[in-house]
Parts: C-alpha cells; structure tokens; sequence
C-alpha cells in the first residue's frame, strides 16, 4: 500500500538542520544533541544525556507524558558514515531536492526517521496520555552499535520497561523482524624484520596475514554452501576481510600486518565458534614462526559484536505494526541494528521500520523520498496516538 501525500512533510525542514552536522561517527555528536535538546525543550520536554566514554559523544533520552512503565521507545541513531572518497552530486551536509528526493548522508540512514520523530512532537505533547513515548537518540551505531550499550545500561539501572520498541532504520517503511548478528576483530600478526635476501632467517608477517585470510575465506565459502534461511535476501552467514595494512619497504621482511574481519550469522549460529575457529588456524601457525623468532605472535582485539535480532509473527507488537501498516510481510535483512540490544539486552519487544531505503545508505548521493517521510510521520502518528 502507497499512500502518496501532497502536502509536505513537516519533517523536512528538520531533516535539512540535522543533516547539515557532520555527525560521521569519528567525530563529536554534541552539535546536533544540542539542536534537539533545544527543540525538544521548545516543545516543553525535557531530555537526558546519556553517556560519558567518550566526551565528544552522548546518547539523547526524552520522555514525553508520564515517568511510568510501558509505552513506547522511537529509537535511532545520530551518527553516519563518511563521505571520503564518495563522489556526490552535491554537498553531502546540504539537503538537497530533486524530483521529491532529499539527498544528504544521513538522509535515509537514519536521519530522516529522527526528523521524523521530532516533527510529531508537537502533536504528541498536545495530547495527554496514559502511557509514555520515549525518544531514544544514540551514537557509534555505524561503528558496531557500541554507543547505545550505555543508554540500555542506564535504563536496565533504572529499572525500565516498555511495551515496544521502533527502531526507524531504513526499511523503505516496510515491518523488519529479524537481522543477522555481527561481529568484528582486528588481527595483529608479529614477525620479524630482515633484509629481504635474508628472508628465510626472518618471520614474514604479511604471509602469515595472507594464511589466516585465505582461511577465512574458505570459512566464507562453507558458509555459502551451510545453513539457510530463504528469508534473508542473502540467505547465509557471510565472513569478510575488510582492511590490511603492514610491512615497511619492498626488499624488507614485514614485521607486523594488522587486518580486519567481520562476520554476520544466522541465528542459532555461535559467533563464538567461529572465532574460535580463527583462533585455531592461528595457533596452529605459530610454532613454526616461533621456532626462528620466540617474540613472534598473532593476537586479536574484537572491535564489536551486536547480537542479531528476532522477534516471532505474532509477537503484539508486530501484529501492532502489521495493522497500522496495512501489510503482512515481515521481512528479515542481513544489516545490523540497534534493535537486538533493546530487544535482548533491555527486553523491550522491538520492530524494525523506518523511511528510506538500504540500498542508498553509506553511498553517495543517498536519498530519501518525500513520500516515504510522508508515510513515517502518519505512521509514527497513529502508533502513538495508539499508545495515548
Ligand atoms: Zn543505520
């Protein structure tokens, strides 16, 4: 069901300040905090920081009607990935219209869903209601959705709980009940320098990278022929070697490699087996590296790990969506969220819908459409208005 509106959201004038802070997740997200914090407060809702790990960086948490148990959270997350080398029609911090698309990083992924949560405020503080809308604003989503574990500490502290939670990442406004978990780790493998006509007497740390790749790599293809779940548009776990960096010269015996790998299972699948896996296809290597050089070594750091998320049918709050939504289909998609932390770590029932599509996010020129902002705003509307 399309429902295409005429009138213009009125998330768009939002969606145009929020996009203009450059809220890649290396840097400070306070600028923006700082424009919703004073947006909300014009509203008459006061909001929290949440957070403290790093100074630069804060989770936003506002409440609006009474400090009681159940209702609803609107969660999203203020960071986005970054424009290096992205060749953009316009400047990516200038929402830009064309053809009734706003291109802007961020646009979709998920900017347009916070604008379109702060452009119903108005409306939800107008009514006075039984249960609270809370609004749940994160940071380091892209980075391995690590800044919102302090805010779900924070709550479980105090003793929080919900009805539901919506985590408006870009679905094209289509009801997600299921992603795939992930999980990251850098490598570091420690050879020893020689000139290279020296090489034998040396510990290659490059070629040792190289092992533990192709290793992981056969892992990958496994998991091509392993495990399915035709639900998923990719429908197995996938394993992927995403950065390397080491040596020091051409005619030098490389001393170090790092390189990056990260993983998306299936539920049911242990993210733990297959590091251990990793783990095992290293150890394996280092004896005959250790016999030249004792200092010789191959030691693994995790970057993240965000649980995958799953949510049943019948679950009330997918019945909830499917009815305002006017769809059946649940649809399950291999990006991470936020919604397994809430899910899992909080134990708030979560769904995954929210305006723009995941095919544009982290891309240049992203975009997402009036229409879709249109239909998130009488979406949002409606689900709280429910929850009055
Ligand atoms: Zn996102």
């Amino acid at each position: 069901m399309t429902m295409s509106s005429s009138v213009p959201p009125q998330s768009r004038s939002i969606l145009e300040r929020l996009v203009s802070f450059d809220t890649t997740s290396r840097n400070s997200n306070l600028p923006l905090i700082d424009y919703v914090e004073e947006y909300l407060a014009r509203h008459g809702v006061r909001a929290r920081r949440v957070g403290g790990a790093d100074p630069g960086k804060v989770n936003l948490f506002a409440t609006i009607g009474p400090d009681a148990p159940g209702g609803l959270i609107l969660s999203g997350h203020t960071d986005c990935v970054p424009v290096d080398d992205q060749d953009w029609s316009s400047d990516p911090f200038v929402l830009a219209e064309r053809g009734g698309r706003l291109f802007g990083r961020g646009s979709a992924d998920m900017k347009g869903f916070l604008a379109c949560v702060l452009a119903v405020v108005p409306d939800l503080v107008a009514k006075s209601r039984a249960k609270p809308v809370h609004i749940a604003f994160s940071y380091d989503e892209e980075v391995g959705c690590t800044g919102v574990l302090e805010l779900i500490d924070d709550l479980k502290a105090r003793g929080f709980a919900a009805d539901m939670c919506l985590v408006g990442e870009p679905t094209g406004m289509e009801l997600v009940i299921a992603h795939k978990s992930g999980r990251a780790y850098r490598c570091l493998v420690t050879g020893l320098e020689a000139h290279s006509s020296l090489a034998p007497r040396a510990v290659n740390a490059i070629e040792t990278a190289a092992r533990l790749i192709a290793g992981i790599a056969e892992i990958a293809r496994e998991f091509a022929r392993g495990v399915r779940d035709d639900d998923f548009d990719l429908p197995h776990a996938t394993i992927n070697t995403g950065l390397i960096e080491g040596g020091t010269g051409m005619n030098i015996v490389p001393h170090h490699c790092s390189f990056t790998f990260e993983y998306r299972l299936l539920s049911g699948q242990d993210p733990e087996e297959v590091f251990a896996r990793v783990k095992a296809m290293a150890d394996a290597l280092l004896p005959a590296m250790r016999a030249i050089h004792k200092g010789a070594d191959i030691s693994f750091e995790q970057v993240y790990d965000y649980p995958g998320h799953f949510i049943p049918g019948d679950a009330p709050a997918v019945r909830r969506m499917v009815k305002l939504l006017g769809s059946n289909r649940l649809a399950k998609v291999a990006y991470g969220t936020e919604a397994g932390h809430f899910h899992n770590g909080l134990g708030v029932p979560t769904v995954i819908c929210g305006p723009g599509d995941i095919a544009v996010a982290h891309k240049p020129d992203e975009f997402v459409t009036l229409d879709q902002l249109s239909r998130c705003e009488d979406l949002l509307k409606r689900l709280c208005n429910e929850t009055a």
